[in-house]
């Protein structure tokens, strides 16, 4: 029997009104422009298009490609039948928008409440349509006109709402826009004329384009809007509710909010404060560092008003992403789980398919059987008819179930290296934090970033460090066919408050403690025997003057400071002042300049100018034995206070 290749073109909760974002209706006209479809069927020729210009189109595309329309209502479709149908499906929409337009209109002159009910308000028993005030929340919208009223601003409303925890209509937190929102529609509880027991209809024009679906809104001349007027449903006063509108138009909507300053971070959208509202970045210092706050504690929604800065917390998110998270061993253990569970969707496909083809098949030739001469004397016409159409019943329910079995490629091979990759990425990213300039390329990597770590918690400490709660699966690098892989796991880590200055950041102190330790830039012992005269004796208790060249030659590589040099030297004030000491007498000069007529491989390629310029900066000529007050680095405060005493 001649089975043609049948595929189900769906676009689901989509309106037929337009074109525009119907993926299958797309994919359809490829595949007739490709010539891979010889007969298009439709419920009706209205599932393609309502619109009598669109349709025309479609059908002039089918017929340049000898394509038939059929429409199960109707059989073969030719161009009377298109243009008919494209002419009644666009009456009727017009019809149906000016009757509920107007109906609209009608049931607010009749004092009923046609759209949605406004906060304040509530349903009346009084009939249907019909609102009466709800005084829990209406004694809120009244609180929110009095202090309107007198001249609070609506952001300090919201936060005040907030403090006293008062939910926002919507259930969640005050916000400026919940009172004032768009000003074209007139958005918000302040503008809504409702409270002042006016209904205006037909004030916005609203025109879609038929092509991209954009949608323009215009405001109808005054004469044209109905208003209807309800005292009953008033909840302030109309000449406060005036009063308030006014000041909105003269005032508040006349500052022009300049762009935000809300700062692109790595993590943005996935990090939260313990409230449970979204973590916000912003540039609010003067160092442009960005920082992260709790975007409730604005609003008065949460106490937390502490503030981390954004790269600290991403430096340690990225180092548990390439770690933890992303590590070797978490690596093979996620494409070990994936490919077991494609084995597994692949096996339950197939096992499917060949259950359901082969079900179909049988049917079938039941069906085909039911036709036959023999079978049809054997039992009444009337009894094979209905075992006929049970029979296409069934099958029609299984082909549905073979359409409908889920697709292979949804799942797809694990591309290779991709867990490497992104580690090496990450890696990347740790190196030039914080970032200055987010480019299109970081965004594919914040994104992945994103959906990796699908949600970090930060509880702020007082000293300054915080906690880190992650929710993160390495399945979030392969989209949403993942899912259900495996659960997202979830770790916690405790950071203690960022390290400051040059040697703050722990892997870079690391770095440089083992570049000392394994002693590249220290003198040989040739080297040591020409040095020693030159740089004379200390005291016995002292930091040997071989560790002080040293220590010297290794600032000079690195430009670690001195008073940051890792413990290898000796402690960072001793092996400071030592170092200054040679440094003032000109021993280390004599010494380096011995070395390198020696062409001694330790000052080989060596800068001095790190030493002439603290000499120059008389750095090296204060008094060392001034002892190092506090935090401050004895180095950055010396110059200013020479210059006082010149
Ligand atoms: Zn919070």
């Amino acid at each position: 029997m001649f089975a043609p290749k049948r595929h189900l073109y769906a676009d689901r909760a989509v309106s037929g009104a337009y074109t525009y974002n119907r993926k299958a209706l797309d994919q359809l006209l490829t595949d007739v422009r490709n010539g891979l479809i010889d007969v298009v069927v439709v419920e009706d020729l209205d599932r393609l298009s309502r619109d009598l210009g669109d349709l025309g189109r479609m059908f002039r595309t089918l017929e340049s490609r000898n394509v038939e329309l059929h429409a199960a209502t109707r059989g073969k479709c030719g161009i009377m039948e298109v243009t008919m149908v494209g002419y009644l499906s666009m009456e009727q929409r017009l019809k149906v928008t000016t009757i509920t337009t107007q109906g609209r209109w009608l049931a607010a002159a009749d004092g009923r409440n046609p759209t949605q009910i406004p906060y304040g308000y509530r349903r009346s028993a009084l009939g249907p349509g019909i609102i009466e005030e709800e005084p829990e929340t209406a004694k809120i919208v009244r609180r929110i006109f009095d202090l309107a009223d007198k001249g609070v601003s609506p952001g300090t409303i919201a936060t005040l709402l907030n403090k006293e925890g008062v939910k926002s209509p919507k259930g969640r937190l005050w916000s400026r826009s919940c009172l004032v929102g768009e000003s074209k529609r007139w958005l918000g509880i302040l503008r809504n004329t409702k409270y002042a027991g006016l209904s205006i209809y037909g004030r916005i024009e609203t025109r879609r384009d038929p092509d991209d679906g954009t949608v323009t809104m215009t405001v109808r001349h005054p004469s044209r809007w109905i208003i209807c007027e309800n005292g009953k449903i008033a909840l302030v006063d109309p000449d406060q509710w005036f009063r308030v509108h006014g000041r909105l138009i003269t005032t508040i909507c006349t500052k022009v909010r300049g762009p935000g300053n809300r700062g692109e971070f790595v993590f943005k959208g996935v990090t939260f404060c313990t409230c449970g509202a979204p973590m916000y970045g912003s540039f609010l210092r003067k160092d442009r560092a960005r920082i992260l706050f709790c975007s409730a504690a604005r609003r008065g929604g949460c106490n937390n008003k502490r503030t981390v800065t954004a790269h600290f917390m991403e430096r340690e998110m990225l180092r548990i992403v390439r770690d933890v998270i992303a590590a070797p061993e978490a690596s093979a253990l996620f494409e070990t789980e994936y490919l077991a569970r494609r084995d597994h969707v692949t096996r339950k496909v197939v096992a499917d398919r060949t259950r359901l083809e082969s079900a179909i098949a049988l049917l079938e030739r039941k069906l085909e059987r039911t036709f036959d001469e023999d079978h049809s004397r054997a039992l009444s016409p009337d009894r094979i008819s209905k075992l006929q159409t049970r029979l296409e019943k069934e099958l029609g329910e299984l082909e549905l179930e073979l359409q409908n079995l889920p697709d292979l490629e949804e799942m797809p091979k694990l591309p290779d290296g991709i867990v490497a990759d992104f580690r090496d990425a990450v890696e990347k990213l740790i190196g030039r934090l914080p970032i200055e300039k987010v480019g299109s390329s970081d965004m594919v990597l914040f994104q992945a970033l994103r959906a990796v770590v699908r949600r970090v918690v930060v509880k702020m400490k007082p000293n300054g460090g915080y906690v880190l709660k992650i929710d993160g699966h390495l399945a979030g690098l392969l989209g949403s066919s993942s899912t259900g892989v495996s659960p997202t796991r979830r770790l916690v880590r405790t950071c203690p408050p960022p390290g400051r200055g040059f040697m703050g950041d722990t892997d870079r102190r690391t770095m440089f403690e083992t570049i000392a330790d394994t002693g590249s830039y220290d003198v040989s012992e040739e080297d040591w025997l020409v040095a020693e005269p030159l740089l004379g004796t200390r005291r016995k208790d002292a930091i040997p003057q071989r560790t002080v060249l040293n220590a010297a030659l290794f600032h000079a590589r690195t430009r670690v400071p001195l008073n940051v040099l890792p413990p290898r030297y000796g402690t960072p004030h001793g092996i400071s002042r030592a170092v200054r000491i040679v440094l003032r007498s000109g021993a280390l000069q004599r010494t380096l300049e011995a070395l390198g007529s020696r062409g001694s491989k330790a000052v080989d390629g060596l800068d001095h100018s790190v030493f002439e310029r603290r000499l120059k900066d008389g750095r090296a000529n204060r008094n060392v034995r001034r002892p190092v007050r506090g935090k401050t680095s004895a180095s950055r405060v010396a110059p200013s206070r020479n210059r006082r005493r010149a």
